[in-house]
């Protein structure tokens, strides 16, 4: 198999993922020797091309992808999953997808059309803008220069070169042949974040996040089974982002919202960037909470090059550091704000692990033990959220989900969902779930059902997908424990039984031995609760 990296640069697909046509053993011996690379099946699927909002289609955009991506009414692409019987059943919840073309967002930006209605009072609502003084800079897609050969779109904000991407970021087949060479059987589709627009104006944006909940909903309709979708929408505007909450509700695939880190709200374009725990967006939680709509949380690092560019322009660091920052401080603002004591019914799942949240739970901690005042002055302490926090595994690090496990608190494990931010270099690719099935290192902490649990399970408890992917599920965990896990008499017989070994008869680190460990909090300050974890300490 081939892998280049990304250029060091930027997350940018200079380099595409190239895969040999010979199957590929886990290396591994703590795992079955099993192929990665099967035969695509192919059958018919019927197809349901939905793009039903007023859109313009880029010309030279279409004109040029069109050669590469998928007709519509094609019945050569692959709608079932050919990956080993016996492997377990992936769900990856963190991944990306754009359409081919957007519409013309400048000329609507000049003529914006009517909004509907709204019934409530708006307060994040701008009324007035003057867009012709600084023209918006919306994101566009153009052919790359080797575009004919490699299907790869250079996206642009406004002027700018943003990042290179492959094929597989807008071409649904090139992503299934993708997920069946992994081994991944769904992917949860999610908008690529520069495209919130949240510091956009407002009508247009409002189109947008139309136009890309419509994609998103035609391509799952287009391989049900295969994607299941979370939509985007206009945070700028409270009453838009709930109405398009309440319109997700009726596209098909549709199974939850992404939403960023932060959010500009007042001045349109040039306001103050809010976060997610200011009190003008209770309407859009109390949508998600009454509608019982999952929230996927996905950081806006990208922003912190715009507002100190010499700091966090250099080394990558506005996404290697930024990113993660920037989920702490929303996790931070959420936790202390009270959100969760608000709204118990509110799922919230956040990226990349949590970002740089959990390492700092023992500064926060600490610091509201000797400033209450200063931290959680409306918090009921974090406890009374920990079983509506969700992270996915994108951590790149064994010993990171050891530390993540124990801070999640009991169950934690159980919060945990696959997410790989595929198609991009600097997420877990091409293999969703690499470490968590190969890493001997999870062995210490996780038994095998606690990792299959991960790969699949906990996803669908997050997003409620139902019955038919739960009866998927344990339909592969049957047929994986029947292939690969040894009886307990078997076990004690067989030495290399060495990787995910004795694990199925011992206790998972969140919920047995190291807890007994964990020594509760000294109750203090004025709530007499702690804020200091996602979960007990
Ligand atoms: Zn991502």
């Amino acid at each position: 198999m081939l892998y280049r990296s990304c250029c060091c640069c930027c997350e940018s697909s200079h380099h595409s993922f190239s895969y040999s046509a010979t199957p590929i053993a886990r290396k591994t011996a703590s795992l079955p020797q099993q192929p990665i690379y099967l035969p695509i099946t192919t059958q018919a699927s019927h197809s349901r091309h939905t793009i039903m909002a007023p859109a313009t289609a880029h010309d030279e955009l279409q004109l040029c992808c069109s050669p590469t991506l998928p007709p519509s009414d094609n019945n050569s692409y692959p709608t079932r999953n050919p990956s080993s019987p016996t492997s377990l059943f992936r769900i990856d919840m963190h991944t990306h997808i754009m359409p081919p073309s957007l519409p013309d967002l400048a000329s609507l930006t000049q003529q914006p059309p009517s909004p509907p209605p709204t019934t409530t009072n708006n307060p994040t609502q701008p009324t007035t803008k003057d867009t012709t003084a600084k023209p918006y800079p919306w994101p566009a897609f153009r052919p790359s220069p080797d575009h004919a050969t490699t299907g790869a779109v250079d996206m642009y904000v406004g002027s700018t070169f943003f990042r290179r991407v492959s094929a597989s970021c807008y071409d649904p087949a090139a992503r299934l042949r993708d997920m069946d060479a992994a081994g991944v059987d769904v992917q949860v589709l999610s908008t690529v974040p520069v495209l919130f627009c949240y510091d956009a104006p407002v009508a247009p944006a409002r189109v947008l996040a139309r136009v890309l909940n419509d994609h998103v909903s035609g391509v799952c309709a287009r391989f049900p089974g295969r994607f299941v979708g979370l939509g985007t929408v206009a945070l700028q505007d409270c009453d838009a982002a709930v109405e398009e909450v309440r319109r997700l509700r009726g596209l098909e695939g549709m199974v939850g919202v992404q939403v960023g880190t932060s959010v500009e709200v007042g001045d349109e374009g040039g306001g103050k960037v809010g976060m997610l725990d200011d009190e003008r967006l209770e309407p859009f939680w109390a949508a998600c909470e009454e509608l019982d709509v999952p929230v996927f949380v996905h950081p806006l690092g990208y922003a912190l090059g715009k507002e100190n560019k010499d700091r966090w322009g250099r080394y990558w660091s506005s996404w290697l550091v930024g990113m993660p920052c920037e989920t702490a401080l929303a996790m931070h603002g959420i936790m202390a704000s009270g959100l969760l004591v608000r709204h118990p019914g509110l799922r919230l799942c956040f990226a990349h692990g949590g970002g740089a949240f959990p390492a700092l739970l023992g500064r926060i901690q600490h610091g509201f033990d000797c400033r209450p005042d200063l931290v959680a002055t409306n918090a009921c302490g974090l406890e009374a959220g920990q079983g509506q926090i969700w992270i996915d595994s994108l951590l790149h690090d064994p010993d990171l989900m050891e530390y993540v496990i124990r801070k999640l608190g009991p169950g934690g494990a159980d919060r945990i969902v696959l997410g790989s931010d595929y198609p991009f270099p600097l997420g877990e690719v091409p293999v969703a779930g690499k470490m968590l099935t190969e890493d001997e290192k999870l062995g210490r902490f996780m038994s095998w059902q606690k990792r299959a649990g991960v790969l699949a399970r906990n996803a669908i408890r997050f997003l409620k997908l139902g019955r038919e992917f739960e009866d998927r599920f344990e339909e592969r965990l049957r047929q994986f424990a029947a292939a690969h896990v040894p009886s307990p008499d078997e076990q004690i017989k067989d030495a290399s039984w060495d990787g995910w070994r004795h694990r199925d008869s011992a206790i998972d680190l969140d919920e047995g031995e190291d807890l007994a460990s964990r020594k509760p909090r000294t109750e203090s300050s004025s709530t007499g609760r702690s804020p200091g974890s996602v979960g007990s300490q």
